[in-house]
């Protein structure tokens, strides 16, 4: 069933029991307010018969009885009598002889109650004792026919509204709840017409703060997502062509131009180093690729074990020097824990150390000094922080981002500074396994700082 559908049945069920509650119950004060009055009535009318019968009434003898054929017993042919009977049940007193003395069983029934009103046949009744001036017991009977006419015609009038206004609810209901999901089905149009190629359109959100506009904002936040690892796959794809393209042309032209004519020993040297170089980047692009394949494809997979980051930092530092001679690392272990205990981490010890190579070596790579410093601050909950800090020349607001995508060199780089774009990328994904969250940020005195959190004992 449409939801439409739905909302108009469940809205017209809702309203049609309200509106049968509150039209029964007019209709239900109504009668009892008739009632009442009539009641009230034939109270007055048995009362002044009192006053003027019964002077006499211990002197009255009874009177005679006269039946009703039977079938006249449903429908009275009086509408409107006063009788007083006594103390023996015998009926002394009465303005229509022709009608018939009440039943004894009523009449005890009154006698015991010392006033009743009821329905007898088709008369409303009302019945009381009264004492004789010869303090004797009597029952006065005043019998009146209440016209239920008006009473017919209000339930009537009330049935017709009921109908007219159940017609009118699920008119309204429908339309409404046409008109509340309308935007619903509008998301639906757009989104349809959405294609892979052209992820750049976006749903429209209208200026109302309600649960849709939220709704529509939530799918833009999702298109926001698929359309950046749409462009991360494109990038990756034109980049890494591009980057494997490059190292294995530049090998191909030395090779050429080495081959070209005799040369001596050293020239040819010099040509094997060139070529071993631009082997060994992409033999380093090769690993790092694997890496990353190897962390998408099977992340349960990889062994975890407790760490202690202080010597994984300093395992990382001495890697570092002794890949590039240049470099210098500096760690400030700020202040070190009492317990040895809170100085391990749960990581798998190789990608881990991969990572904090990644951050010292692209730290020393970008700074003119070539020097990196790493400082370090144990926490006792095991929410370390390490701060990798450089003084390069920082990166730019628009970029910081774009610098963790796979193959994302930043233009001022490109040709400046050897790379191949996949550290970060490797460096974000490794993090990523170890709960550990990675923040850039750009301090005022120049250069970088990525800031490392670890994450709270037991919560990876
Ligand atoms: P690579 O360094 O090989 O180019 P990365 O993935 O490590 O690749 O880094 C991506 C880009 O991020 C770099 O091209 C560079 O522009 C920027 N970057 C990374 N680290 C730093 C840093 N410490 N200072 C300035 N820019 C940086």
């Amino acid at each position: 069933m449409q939801i439409r559908t739905r909302l108009t049945l469940l809205y017209l069920l809702t309203a049609a029991s309200i509106l049968a509650i509150v039209l029964f119950a007019v209709w239900w004060t109504y009668k009892k307010h008739t009632e009442t009055v009539f009641f009230q009535n034939l109270e007055s009318k048995a009362a002044l018969t009192a006053e003027t019968a019964l002077q006499e009434v211990d002197h009255l003898p009874p009177l005679p009885v006269r039946w009703l054929e039977p079938d006249d017993t449903e429908t009275l042919p009086y509408r409107e009598n006063v009788s007083l009977y006594n103390d023996a049940y015998e009926r002394v007193f009465t303005l229509r002889p022709e009608a018939v003395p009440l039943p004894v069983k009523i009449l005890q029934n009154i006698q015991q109650h010392g006033r009743q009103q009821f329905r007898h046949q088709n008369l409303h009744v009302l019945g009381k004792i009264m004492i004789s001036p010869a303090n004797r017991p009597f029952t006065i009977v005043a019998e009146g026919f209440c016209d239920p006419n008006e009473l017919n015609q209000l339930r009537n009038i009330l049935i017709i509204s009921f109908i007219f206004g159940i017609a009118a609810m699920a008119a309204s209901g429908y339309y409404f709840a046409g008109q509340a999901l309308a935007p619903v089905s509008q998301i639906m149009d757009q989104v349809k017409a959405m294609q892979p190629e052209d992820l750049s359109h976006r749903v429209e959100t209208g200026a109302n703060r309600d649960e849709l506009t939220r709704l529509a904002e939530t799918f833009n936040q999702l298109l926001d997502r698929v359309e950046q690892a749409f462009r991360v796959q494109r990038m990756f794809l034109s980049n890494v062509s591009h980057e494997l393209k490059n190292p294995i042309m530049a090998m191909r032209a030395q090779l050429d131009v080495t081959l070209q004519r005799d040369r001596d020993p050293d020239a040819y040297r010099k040509a094997l180093q060139s070529v071993l170089d631009d082997v060994r980047a992409l033999g380093e692009v090769e690993e790092k690729l694997l890496q990353l394949a190897r962390i998408y494809n099977n992340p349960a997979g990889i062994p975890f074990a407790p760490v202690r980051l202080d010597e994984l930092l300093l395992q990382a530092k001495e890697q570092l020097q002794k890949n590039q001679p240049r470099y210098r690392a500096v760690i400030d272990p700020g202040q070190l824990p009492e317990s040895d205990e809170i100085l391990h981490v749960s990581a798998n010890e190789a990608l881990l150390r991969t990572a904090l190579l990644n951050l010292m070596d692209n730290a020393c790579k970008y700074s003119p000094d070539k020097r990196v410093l790493v400082r370090v601050r144990f926490q006792p909950d095991g929410g370390h922080l390490v701060e990798v800090c450089d003084n390069g020349p920082g990166i730019a607001p628009e970029e910081l981002d774009m610098i963790f995508e796979p193959f994302y060199r930043s233009p001022q780089h490109q040709s400046s500074v050897k790379g191949t774009g996949v550290g970060l990328s490797l460096v974000r994904s490794i993090l990523h396994l170890h709960g550990v969250a990675i923040k850039v940020l750009q301090p005022e005195e120049g250069g970088s700082v990525f800031q490392l959190k670890f994450p709270v004992f037991g919560r990876t």
